[in-house]
């Protein structure tokens, strides 16, 4: 018997008589972590970390029923051992890990191996078959550590100031901006558009300290930005809002400008190589150390890195998926971002 399946609904646990991030209703969700490509509206009833519940609620609403866990502990879903385990990708994402008569499934959902000092650290879990991700799988995407990356920001703010202007840093509301605030935190005042500090209060509501911060309302009055730090999502890149801020220098934070054509990215003046992704080395070390005989590769370089894995001796096929990404969506974002902004893609992050 298969222990899961890949549906249109979604990935389902057949003998758990579950779904895992499905993007369909169904009445037993069970959610990796709050992205909107994983946590979808509609289902009766959600299962997640106990920090992705108060994210999940204000992203999709107070009134879904949602029961949440600690990571390791285990629940007996319909004769499936059912437990979570850190995915290292944001805060409250999880692995799912399966297990039937014996046999272990993990869903890696979306994973970093990297420590980025807000999220619980990836975990490793040895299984028999492994769902894993692949954003970046390619030899091209090889991430800097959270000190070096952290340090080209500062010295790019810096060099703002040295300028009289003000460093504006575009990144994901949920994960990439807490990110920065993080890599940035003691380098002067951090300003935040308010889609994030919305983010930031569901996450702070778990108890996980951010660093400071102020929200910036584009009413006020501007002038307190100016030769600060202020984070702002990628659907107003290119935006009236943005403009406001004179003297500005934009800097796009995604695993996507490790890639020299980045840079061709419209209105940018920097770009860092900031992803909540595993890089290629992040992927492989993983795929190899779960010990799984079997895996199935899911969004990104799907094909390709299922492809290399074959090569080195692990059965792996690629698995069609609509997981689309957030860094998937970042990417339409800077490279059309008139487009994206329209087809409300970030809606809720688009409002002044
Ligand atoms: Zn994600
Ligand atoms: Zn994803």
């Amino acid at each position: 018997m298969k222990l899961v399946e890949f549906t249109n609904k979604g990935i389902y646990c057949v003998p758990g008589k579950f779904y895992i991030d499905p993007w369909r209703p169904v009445d037993l969700a069970v959610i990796s972590h709050a992205h909107g490509d994983h946590a979808r509206w509609g289902m009766k009833k959600y299962l997640c970390h106990h920090f992705t519940k108060p994210i999940l609620k204000h992203r999709i609403s107070e009134d879904i029923e949602v029961q949440s866990v600690e990571y390791g502990e285990e629940l007996n879903i319909n004769g499936v051992k059912v437990s979570f385990f850190p995915a290292g990708h944001i805060v409250g994402s999880a692995q799912i890990r399966m297990e039937y008569k014996g046999f272990v499934t993990v869903f890696s959902g979306d994973y970093k191996v990297q420590d980025d000092g807000l999220s619980t650290p990836f975990e490793l879990v040895r299984c028999n078959e492994f769902i894993t991700e692949s954003t970046f799988g390619l030899p091209i995407y090889n991430w800097l550590s959270p000190d070096q990356y952290s340090e080209q920001m500062k010295t790019w703010v810096s060099k703002n100031r040295e300028q009289g202007k003000t460093s504006v840093f575009i990144g994901y509301s949920l994960g990439k901006a807490q990110r920065i605030m993080k890599s940035l935190e003691g380098y002067g005042k951090i300003f935040v558009h308010h889609s994030i500090a919305k983010i930031n209060e569901a996450i702070e509501s778990s108890g996980i300290q951010l660093p400071d911060y102020e929200t910036v309302y584009f009413n006020d009055d501007l002038k307190k930005l100016d030769q600060e730090i202020v984070i702002l999502p990628p659907a107003l890149l290119d935006s009236n809002l943005i403009r406001k801020i004179p003297n500005r220098a934009t800097g796009i934070c995604s695993g996507w400008m490790q890639v020299r054509g980045s840079r061709r990215w419209r209105s940018a003046d920097a770009g860092f190589a900031v992803s909540d992704h595993a890089d290629w080395n992040g992927l492989l070390e993983t795929v190899k150390a779960t010990g799984a005989e079997k895996v199935h590769v899911t969004h990104g370089q799907t094909e390709v890195f299922a492809k290399y894995l074959n090569e080195i001796g692990i059965s792996a096929e690629p698995v069609k998926t609509i997981f689309g990404d957030e860094e998937t969506e970042e990417k339409e974002i800077l490279e059309n971002p008139k487009t994206s902004a329209e087809s409300g893609t970030l809606k809720a992050d688009s409002k002044i």
